[in-house]
């Protein structure tokens, strides 16, 4: 019986294995192709040229567990973390590609053995969702694997106003590939709440989506036309920690192995008995996200990838000063997480050192102005006229205490209020000369190496930083 996330992910790079994919390791969550795009957000990312024409490989099917992470840009799911049963700000995504090789029947007919034979997942409690005129992807579903018909759900364009897309139809960008999605959830039962793709209860957590079979069939044109591709691809993602869920009898991705030990060691750490905690787990997603960031080489700091990291770690740091933290404690996670996922990334424990140490340089400083900081927000909470924030006091909080703005709205919807978000980015703005001073709260990491007396540090000149750290730190 395959259980364990571990096994999980060795048995379907297994599976596509023997279908005759090229098992292929996971990318860098830096892209290294795509200037554009902020971190990698799926398995494809690092075949966007493959299946652009521009890069030519040895295999036309390919399989691999792909690091993500979705905390910035098109993909944003760090607002989810902490409220919905299936959203982190880093996971792995199972996927299987076909460039220009097999196309939806196989597809469909590879996902559907891979649940229902290999993962013996009960065909009762799937679901699968289409695009409205996919009538194709219908027949195979309906006729070929035998999904009745009012489990296949047609879904269109995105609904203006929804919470999350459900929209089908997948593109690469406004020009380049694109083509129809087809979905395919579970139903976690009626326990919980939610209702089923493309109803009004969709959003709830009964009905988890957990595959997503992108079909690569046309290239739209400048002008919105779009042609069919001579060789049509596949692209596909699985949420590992979600299959890891279903196949361990749980509900929330949050039960599963990898997070119940993760979540057991913060709760240790930080003396709290309340295994269900929400800021267990958020921390616990955090440290994760924080740990793979750095082995991919960014480095805290106030602008671009490095501040969705710096922001992503005092949301941490917060969320262990609301259990009443003593002293710094978010460094002190990355054992544990290495003892849950080093075995399948090497690169964590060889660059333990260089994580812990940048994490708990952010802890120091962030630390210092933490208190001063929540008790000048807990006043203003306290003396609100209304359900908003101020931006001048959330761009206080932002200047002063080193509060990203993202963390204050964060602490306001913990109490069902929100911030003028506009209001802060004309105080931004305004006082650019004064935000600007804010950088106070970085660190020159080229100066904090270079006087640590266990390192040989000599500065760095690429932004391949940690691996060069990781050199001096084993020299
Ligand atoms: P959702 O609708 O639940 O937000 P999605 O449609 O945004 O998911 P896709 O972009 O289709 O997700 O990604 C493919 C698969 O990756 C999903 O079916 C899911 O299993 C997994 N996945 C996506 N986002 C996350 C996340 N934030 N955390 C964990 N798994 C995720
Ligand atoms: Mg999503
Ligand atoms: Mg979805
Ligand atoms: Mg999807």
């Amino acid at each position: 019986m395959i259980k364990t996330s571990a096994d999980l992910r060795q048995a379907f790079l297994d599976f596509y294995a023997s279908k005759q994919h090229q098992v292929v390791s996971s990318s860098s969550l830096v892209p290294g192709n795509d200037a554009t795009l902020l971190f990698t957000n799926a398995g494809m990312v690092q075949f966007k040229d493959v299946f652009l024409g521009a890069e030519q490989r040895s295999y036309t099917r390919a399989v691999s567990s792909q690091r993500c992470v979705r905390a910035g840009g098109k993909h944003n799911d760090l607002e989810n973390v902490g409220y919905t049963a299936r959203h982190h700000t880093f996971f792995e995504m199972l996927g299987n590609f076909s460039f220009g090789d097999y196309f939806k029947e196989d597809a469909i007919k590879y996902a559907w053995e891979f649940l229902t034979d290999v993962l013996q997942l009960p065909k009762e409690k799937l679901l699968v969702t289409i695009y409205e005129t996919d009538d194709e992807a219908f027949d195979i579903w309906a006729k070929q694997i035998g999904v009745p018909a009012e489990k296949i759900i047609r879904i269109g364009d995105k609904t203006a106003g929804k919470k999350y897309e459900s929209d089908n139809f997948w593109s690469m960008g406004d020009t380049g590939p694109c083509g129809p999605c087809s979905e395919i959830f579970y139903d976690h039962g009626e326990h919980i709440w939610g209702g089923p793709p493309g109803s009004p209860e969709e959003d709830g957590d009964r009905f988890i989506e957990i595959w997503n079979l992108v079909f690569m069939q046309f290239n739209r044109h400048q002008d919105g036309t779009m042609e069919p591709l001579p060789k049509p691809s596949v692209d596909t993602g699985m949420g590992l920690e979600r299959i890891s869920a279903i196949m361990q009898n749980v509900h929330s991705n949050y039960e599963i192995d990898i997070f119940q030990n993760l979540i057991k060691a913060t709760a240790q750490l930080l003396h709290c008995n309340d295994l269900e905690h929400k800021s267990l787990r958020v921390i616990a997603d955090h440290i994760r996200s924080c740990s793979f960031l750095i082995v991919d080489g960014v480095m805290p700091s106030n602008e671009g990838r490095g501040y969705v990291l710096r922001r992503i770690i005092r949301r941490a740091i917060r969320h262990g000063h609301k259990l009443e933290a003593k002293g710094h404690f978010f460094h002190k996670l990355v054992a544990p997480l290495i003892e849950q996922m080093g075995q399948a990334y090497p690169e964590l424990a060889q660059q333990q050192a260089v994580i812990e140490k940048i994490l708990r340089i952010e802890e120091e400083q962030f630390g210092r102005t933490l208190d001063r900081g929540m008790m000048l927000l807990e006043d203003i909470l306290s003396n609100l006229n209304g359900d908003t924030v101020s931006g001048e006091d959330v761009f206080k909080l932002y200047d002063t205490y080193g509060f990203p703005a993202d963390l204050t709205a964060d602490i306001a919807r913990e109490r069902q209020l929100k911030i003028d978000q506009n209001g802060f980015d004309v105080a931004m703005g305004l006082q650019r000369e004064r935000a600007q001073q804010a950088s106070q709260f970085g660190t020159n990491y080229n100066e904090q190496l270079k006087t640590d007396k266990h390192t040989n540090f000599k500065g760095y000149t690429n932004h391949n930083f940690s691996a060069t750290v990781v050199e001096l730190f084993n020299s």
